[in-house]
């Protein structure tokens, strides 16, 4: 790191620690040239990324949107908030390394979908049976909790014990 006060690029870290809860890394440098001290800071690259749907319209990546659909997909099946957010975290990792700026909606889709075909069947059913119709995401993930909705109406009266019914169990 080229020093602010005498121009050289040699200089020794002499103190490394995080900041603002674990997302800055400060160091604390001294030039081996004049031996002034000074301090930079690193931070993990944030570059929004675009999804372009089916159409060619835009949007922003959503993280929380993906989550979203597939809790929803995951609605009373044996899957934990724990292996949801581990999941979209590879997704996103992945898409990540492999597209630069824009993502292709549908490279989303597929991934959610090979995903959930690993992590559960009938969650990867839900997501692909829909999925599938749509190729695209945003318009997928509304239908989708609509569905979810109207299948869990239809579904009280066979699952008594539906927590979100807000009947008794025994009526
Ligand atoms: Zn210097």
């Amino acid at each position: 790191m080229r020093c602010p006060y005498c121009g050289r690029v040699e200089d020794r870290v002499v103190d490394s620690r995080t900041a603002d809860d674990g997302h800055v890394i400060r160091r604390r440098r001294e030039c081996r040239s004049c031996g002034r001290r000074f301090t930079t800071y690193e931070r993990r690259e944030e570059v929004p990324m675009l999804v372009v749907k089916k159409d060619g319209t835009r949007e922003p990546f959503s993280r929380e949107k993906i989550i979203k659909g597939i809790m929803t997909a995951c609605e009373k099946r044996p899957v934990s908030h724990g292996d949801i957010v581990g999941l979209v975290t590879k997704i996103e990792r992945d898409l990540g390394a492999t597209y630069e700026g824009e993502i292709p909606s549908r490279a989303i889709g597929e991934r959610v979908m090979a995903a959930l075909k690993e992590l559960d069947e009938v969650a990867y059913i839900r997501f692909a049976s829909v999925y599938r119709s749509f190729r695209d995401v945003g318009e997928f993930m509304d239908e989708l909790h609509k569905l979810m909705g109207a299948e869990e109406e239809a579904g009280d009266a066979a699952s008594p014990a539906s927590p979100k019914a807000g009947k008794s169990k025994d009526a």
